[in-house]
């Protein structure tokens, strides 16, 4: 493994921030969507039309795309799991961008070395 100096501050700060969440805090990789329902309950408002605030987490599990509802206790703990694989896909966006330039760097380092063999090359003839 070659040494964590190779990144600079701000990755490094992105990386140890990301490990961080995603050693010590649960997550879903699904995101909130709001609903309206009807609870099924006899003579109660939904029937008429006022239906009940309510939540599901869309997510994938395997090929499948689900819709999971959420009870209404439960509902802090999905928003906040949800919001920790948000942070975290954030984090792993911002570490990309920057092995990104560092891979550019090094197609740009590829072509100078194949111009640089080739200008060789051309003062042989
Ligand atoms: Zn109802």
């Amino acid at each position: 493994m070659r040494h964590r100096g190779q990144f600079a501050r701000s990755e490094r700060f992105a990386r140890s921030r990301l490990a961080k969440l995603v050693h010590e805090q649960p997550f879903l990789c699904g995101s909130l969507v709001p609903l309206r329902r009807v609870c099924g309950k006899e003579g109660c408002k939904c029937n008429q039309g006022e239906l009940h605030p309510g939540l599901c987490v869309a997510l994938r599990v395997g090929e499948k795309r689900k819709m999971i509802y959420v009870p209404q206790a439960l509902e802090a703990t999905a928003r906040r799991w949800v919001s920790t694989y948000q942070k975290a896909w954030r984090l792993m966006e911002e570490i990309s961008y920057a092995s990104l330039e560092r891979f550019l760097k090094g197609k740009e380092k590829v072509r100078e070395a194949r111009e640089a063999k080739a200008a060789e090359r051309g003062r042989h003839r």
